[in-house]
């Protein structure tokens, strides 16, 4: 049910791990460039983790933990990193209460991710070094998560996207995520230059910018048709249904919190703004 694989592209070490079965695709990742270890894997995956942080610590030495927002399948191992290494951890100014204090994990989040312990981190700057040579820029991109920010290599091209891809048409929306906020996210991104990807859960993905575009332009269609079919008259669950397909296992299971319904009410909360 466990699968662990490592990821390796150029000086960029990384690790992909989670629950992974026929209904859920749970993979997190965690990456190393230069000195630095860019988040940390769910608390449950504690084990694979220290085994990757060791053997990295080991062949380059890891000086800092920087984070790209609270959630627990990223900023999970943090604490552990931090006491195992005696390393600083960073994260955006944003994701520090939370960090601290924690936050409410609905249940199914537990059973897939673990529990993790708080951790003290500070403050993560605009531009830092990474470590022999690389530095890393901050970019905002909230919409997943109100304090979450992707990490770009500049003059390289790469882009560590935390949850901004995932897939390029997704389908489903936890309750918490903001669309509109998700959509803006991805237009300043496009920004950029950048064009591979080191996604959140994914892994490394060639061609990201396009990968991003589609998602974009899938997201503006889909928030323009939901709008036009709901203003005709139909239902959410009829649009839904229809659109998206029947919400299934991982909405039953989430009690509702990770469905395709909320990805079309999101949609239409959307609808001041015009898609079409
Ligand atoms: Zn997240």
């Amino acid at each position: 049910m466990f699968k662990t694989e490592r990821i390796a592209y150029g000086p960029v070490d990384g690790l992909q791990t989670g629950r992974f079965g026929a209904s859920v695709n749970t993979m997190s990742s965690c990456y190393r460039i230069g000195h630095t270890l860019i988040d940390t894997g769910p608390p449950n995956r504690w084990r694979a983790v220290r085994a990757f942080v060791d053997e990295q610590h080991e062949e380059h030495g890891i000086e800092r933990v920087v984070l790209t927002h609270h959630h627990e399948d990223h900023a999970g191992n943090a604490v552990r990193i931090k006491k195992h290494l005696g390393v600083p951890v960073f994260a955006p100014k944003a994701s520090l209460d939370p960090l601290a204090e924690g936050f409410p994990i609905a249940w199914y989040r537990r059973l897939v991710w673990g529990l993790p312990e708080p951790v003290a981190a500070q403050p993560v700057p605009d531009l830092f070094p990474a470590g022999d040579d690389w530095r890393l820029k901050k970019i905002q991109a909230p919409g997943h998560a109100t304090d979450m920010v992707c990490y770009l290599v500049p003059d390289h091209g790469w882009l560590f996207t935390a949850d901004l891809f995932i897939a390029r048409k997704p389908r489903y929306l936890r309750g918490d995520e903001d669309l509109l906020q998700l959509i803006a996210s991805l237009r300043n991104i496009l920004t950029y230059d950048f064009d591979t990807l080191f996604c959140g859960h994914r892994g490394v993905v060639e061609n990201g910018r396009s990968a991003l575009r589609d998602k974009l332009r899938y997201l503006e269609a889909l928030c323009a048709v939901v709008q036009r079919r709901h203003k005709s008259g139909e239902s959410i669950r009829h649009i839904t249904k229809q659109m998206l397909g029947r919400d299934g296992l991982l909405s039953w299971l989430s009690g509702g919190d990770f469905s395709k319904e909320n990805m079309i009410l999101s949609c239409l909360k959307t609808g001041q703004h015009q898609f079409a």
